[in-house]
């Protein structure tokens, strides 16, 4: 392994979704000489998943309504939201909404219901047609001479001098290795959720940032706090469920034609008021009586080892009902040929967004200087339940401060020259466990997105989740990366699997170290919420390569 050719640039954008095309075109307005690195192509991630038909934020509808959206984030986020960084969320997103276009992406205002979880009705600016905008953002983009994108290359580790980021090591779209001599890096890498067996994300949205961030001695925080929603498993796969077609709901059955919701509601919460309570939000959270669905759902998936024995049947009535929401529901089924009035779908927990991710300050900052982070891949803002149209809000939001951040940073620190052969011999090292096994690197991924769906996905229970982690801490031990690339796997393959095992060793210590339900994270073993430690957050971080999980109380809070 050596590395092909180095890159000069000032920042180095990682990630082409929604945080990183923000980032790097502010940073290129600036003047700023500027990478941006991808491990998809131009605009992909979760920003640009193929099979949802818009994305959208949720703005404040006037200054008045500025403090109530704040309080329904803090609300939802029970004890978990950061007050502040939700208040520079809610007053910046109209601006930000604003600018999208300058970017190549032009919205629309949406109404029908308020956004999951949120109590109001508010504004709802969406976008959508990822081909087209896709087109515009490549001609924005080719604007700029002090803009260079290189689309599938991935980052593999930050390259750090005197305690500050100097650069990163790459491997490109060839497969070759390429050093970026950077003063600054900004990690929009996205989520983790792709790690997942079952996802609503594209496979190039597996926490690689996370573990970049995590290897370099900065703390993820919040990673329990996940969305899941149903996504269909049949007839057509990972298709977003619509939960408000439940108003329609005849009946939840097995494979066999059996009742599989009836039978494990309590007494004291009917049929209908589950259906009803779980129609109106996306994701599952443990705060209503919705959560006996999603309970219901994966307890199925869990007992016949199979994503597709929980499956819905309507009423003829959905053919009928005028209501725009369920319109666009029937719609988009339809499209796929599928008409909800006469078929029954069968459907699953998905793993969707993480809410928490590489712990930032109110400008991107991390704990190293020169590393921002923004985007999905970035914690703090959110709690535990997050409103829908906050998380692309965050990305907008925060990956303007970042880039302005940056630029700031950025005009004070000059870049660090770095030798290649030391670079690219402390990756060797680092990489090389010298285990001699023979795991593959598809090995790992296909065992580890199981374990993650059956084990850390709605239901957590804390036995179950030490045995995967003490799993995945063995497989740590025995998969070298180095070893299987010599072998001939595919470079990338093998160090995604190499990053995928530390980040899940994070994830199992996040989901075990938080011993209460709260929010999406829902432990069999500690089925109530637990007053006590509301406003503790789960950081973990590693030393000398071991994982470790902690409660932290940020200040003021
Ligand atoms: C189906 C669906 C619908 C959603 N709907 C909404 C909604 O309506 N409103 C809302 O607020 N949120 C919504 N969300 C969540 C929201 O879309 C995401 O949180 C947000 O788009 C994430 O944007 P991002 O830029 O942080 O990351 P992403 O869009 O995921 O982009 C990550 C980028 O990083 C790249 N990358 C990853 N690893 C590396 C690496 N090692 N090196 C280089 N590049 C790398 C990827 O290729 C990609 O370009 C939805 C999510 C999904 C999946």
């Amino acid at each position: 392994m050596r590395i092909n050719r180095t890159l000069q640039c000032d920042l180095l954008v990682v990630g082409s979704g929604l945080a990183g095309l923000r980032a790097a075109y502010d940073a290129s307005v600036a003047g700023l000489r500027v990478i941006l690195a991808s491990k998809g192509r131009l605009c992909s991630g979760a920003s640009f998943y193929p099979l949802t038909g818009a994305l959208g934020s949720q703005l404040p509808k006037d200054n008045a309504d500025k403090p109530f959206y704040l309080e329904e984030l803090l609300d939802s986020g029970d004890g978990i939201a950061d007050r502040e960084l939700c208040k520079i969320l809610v007053d910046e997103i109209g601006a930000e909404i604003a600018r999208l276009p300058e970017l190549g992406i032009p919205t629309r205002d949406a109404s029908g219901r308020p956004a999951c979880f949120a109590k109001r009705e508010r504004r709802l600016a969406i976008w959508s047609d990822w081909d087209a905008i896709r087109t515009r953002v490549n001609q924005v983009f080719s604007l700029f001479p002090n803009l260079t994108v290189i689309p599938f290359s991935e980052i593999q580790r930050l390259v750090i001098r005197e305690g500050c980021v100097a650069g990163a090591l790459l491997v490109d779209s060839l497969s070759e290795f390429v050093l970026v001599e950077a003063s600054a890096v900004l990690l929009a890498s996205g989520g983790y959720c792709g790690l997942y067996r079952h996802s609503l994300n594209t496979d190039d949205v597996c926490g690689m940032g996370h573990s970049i961030a995590l290897d370099a001695g900065v703390g993820l925080i919040n990673l329990e706090f996940m969305q899941f929603i149903p996504g269909l498993t049949a007839p057509v796969y990972k298709l977003l469920f619509g939960e408000i077609s439940l108003w329609h709901c005849k009946d939840v059955v097995d494979d066999q034609g059996e009742q599989v919701l009836q039978k494990r509601l309590p007494p004291d919460v009917s049929f209908e008021r589950c259906i009803r309570e779980r129609s109106m939000h996306g994701p599952f959270t443990t705060r209503d009586d919705s959560r006996y669905f999603d309970l219901a759902m994966m307890e199925q998936c869990r007992a016949s080892r199979s994503p597709n024995s929980f499956t819905i049947h309507y009423q003829p009535s959905i053919a009928t009902d005028s209501n725009q929401l369920v319109d666009h529901v029937r719609r988009m089924y339809q499209e796929r040929g599928i008409d909800l009035s006469t078929q029954s779908i069968s459907i699953a927990p998905f793993a969707h967004c993480a809410n928490g991710g590489i712990w930032i300050d109110g400008h991107g900052n991390t704990a190293i200087p020169g590393l921002f982070a923004a985007g999905e891949v970035a914690g703090g803002i959110h709690g535990a339940d997050r409103h829908g149209g906050v998380a692309t809000a965050a990305c907008l939001v925060f990956g303007s401060r970042a880039a302005r951040a940056s630029i700031s940073y950025i005009r004070q620190h000059a870049s660090v020259g770095v030798s290649e052969a030391e670079v690219m011999a402390d990756f060797t090292r680092w990489i090389d466990n010298k285990a001699c096994s023979v795991v593959t690197a598809m090995d790992v991924l296909q065992q580890l997105g199981e374990s993650l769906w059956y084990d850390a996905n709605v239901i957590r229970t804390g036995s179950v989740l030490a045995e995967n982690l003490a799993w995945v801490r063995r497989m740590r031990g025995l998969y070298n990366p180095a070893r299987a690339i010599e072998a001939g796997d595919d470079i990338k393959q093998a160090l995604k699997a190499f990053h995928a095992l530390r980040v899940a060793d994070a994830l199992f210590s996040a989901m075990i170290h938080r011993t209460e339900s709260r929010g999406p994270h829902y432990r069999t073993d500690f089925p109530l919420r637990d007053a006590s430690i509301t406003g503790a957050r789960v950081v973990v971080s590693e030393d000398q390569g071991q994982i470790s999980a902690r409660y932290v109380y940020p200040k003021g809070q």
